[in-house]
């Protein structure tokens, strides 16, 4: 039963935040996925395990976490313990310290296809990392990434990252479509855009043995979280170690928070390059590029040039091992079941209120698509949810004390226990039910 309906909460401290702060900060924010939120973006005073709490006094589960880096939620001590120590020892040293190899080795020792490693900052930076090693190890110049797919905001990969669909093209053979203005168009001649979960169109592309690298999320989670078919990482596999591609995923999202070991582990498929950021250091800026030993040498002796002031920065290297080492099997049993139990109940809320949606995805990552029957398999199944809706429900679930991503996905950690769990669909049960009445 729904209980009384509680007070809402407001945000017009946020609001006018971001009126003042925008004339410092284009639109007050520092990344253009923070604009254009309902009922306004929000202005934040501290974190603590699930909640956030932001200026106009409110206190919110958060499954944002950050959009996607808080495993282990806002400000776990053991993390906060090795950054202290570490600010203490000093901050940038531009060489090399104990704590950067023992990341590293932790890295390696956690993911299946690492047997070397690079730190970055970010994961766009990585990303472009991985190509510049698949173009001088094959010397080809075109990559292969998918509809719907997000690899950072550099010029040659944010293309068709969600492309309206009615400038999209055919389902088969999709047109790249610039994510920005002043995007370099010249840069599409280097991207193949195909549909994700399509491995018969895949192999095909990649018969003309013109390809450097096939660069995917292994399990698609920007747009949605999409598995992939049964076979089709395997297949994937397969056709580009037979045509000579380095096969990339990202795992910017799927590392470390999938598995200890990402969506490889999980499913058993092996790339040879893949790129990690987010839940490698729960919310400091850190980055890394992993994969077999002689393409990640080309880096030391083969003439590819990899650098970055902040490249393993002390602080967050602290960060990172003390990350890794809390990234226990047991905590992701936990969040399974924690995560099922969310996407169950959030399932169930809907079919007794007759609305049409797919919860899908990850205890650790899922999706909700209103206006869904099935999961989606790919981009343009995705593309035809009822994105107004869900923005409604989202700002519904914001003003009961819930904040959740308009896009459609949920991030957990191990702070979300059964209490906030039920907490939160509480808050479903409120919100659908005004945006039923
Ligand atoms: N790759 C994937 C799959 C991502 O989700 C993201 C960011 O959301 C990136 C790359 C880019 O990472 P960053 O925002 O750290 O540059």
């Amino acid at each position: 039963q729904t209980s009384p309906a509680p007070d809402l909460l407001s945000f017009d401290k946020s609001a006018e935040a971001i009126r003042t702060n925008s004339r410092w900060m284009s639109g007050g924010v520092n990344s253009n996925f923070r604009l254009n939120i309902s009922p306004t973006p929000l202005v934040f005073e501290r974190g603590e395990g699930p909640y956030l709490h932001d200026i106009d006094g409110n206190r919110l589960i958060d499954y944002y976490l950050g959009m996607g880096p808080m495993i282990l939620g806002h400000k776990p001590p053991a993390i906060v313990d090795a950054v202290k120590a570490q600010i203490d020892k000093g901050i940038l040293f531009a060489g090399q310290t104990a704590i950067e190899a023992e990341a590293a080795r932790l890295v390696c020792e956690m993911v299946p296809s690492a047997e070397r490693m690079r730190f970055g900052s970010s994961g766009s930076e990585v990303d472009q990392a991985a190509l510049r090693l698949a173009r001088a190890a094959t010397g080809r110049a075109k990559i292969i990434k998918f509809e719907g797919h997000y690899h950072g905001w550099f010029d040659n990969v944010l293309w068709s990252t969600a492309p309206p669909l009615d400038a999209a093209g055919p389902e088969e053979a999709p047109m790249p479509v610039a994510g920005s203005k002043g995007q370099l168009a010249d840069t599409a001649a280097t991207v193949v855009v195909l549909p994700w979960n399509n491995l018969e169109l895949l192999r095909e592309r990649l018969a003309a043995g013109d390809i450097a690298a096939v660069i995917m999320e292994a399990a698609m989670c920007n747009a949605g979280a999409v598995h992939p078919a049964p076979g089709y990482l395997e297949g994937v596999r397969e056709a580009c170690t037979r045509y000579g591609t380095i096969l990339v995923f990202d795992e910017v999202i799927t590392g470390f928070r999938l598995a200890p070991g990402g969506a490889q582990q999980k499913f058993g498929v092996t790339p040879d390059l893949s790129t990690f950021g987010k839940a490698i250091a729960n919310g400091f800026p850190v980055a890394a590029i992993a994969g077999r030993a002689e393409l990640m040498d080309l880096f030391s002796t083969g003439g590819v040039v990899h650098g970055g002031t902040y490249n393993a920065q002390p602080v967050a290297m602290a960060a990172t091992a003390a990350t890794l080492k809390s990234l226990t099997p047991a905590l992701y049993k936990e969040i399974d079941r924690t995560g099922s139990a969310l996407m169950n109940g959030i399932r169930e809320i809907f079919a007794s209120a007759g609305v049409t949606a797919s919860v899908a995805g990850f205890p650790q990552v899922f999706h909700v698509a209103l206006g869904l029957e099935a999961p989606a398999q790919n981009y343009r199944d995705l593309a035809r949810m009822n994105r107004p809706a869900y923005v409604a429900l989202a700002t519904a679930l914001l003003r009961r004390g819930v904040r959740v991503l308009e896009r459609g996905a949920w991030f957990l950690s191990s702070t979300h226990d059964d209490a906030v769990i039920e907490e939160t669909l509480a808050a479903m049960r409120g919100a659908v039910q005004e945006l039923k009445a």
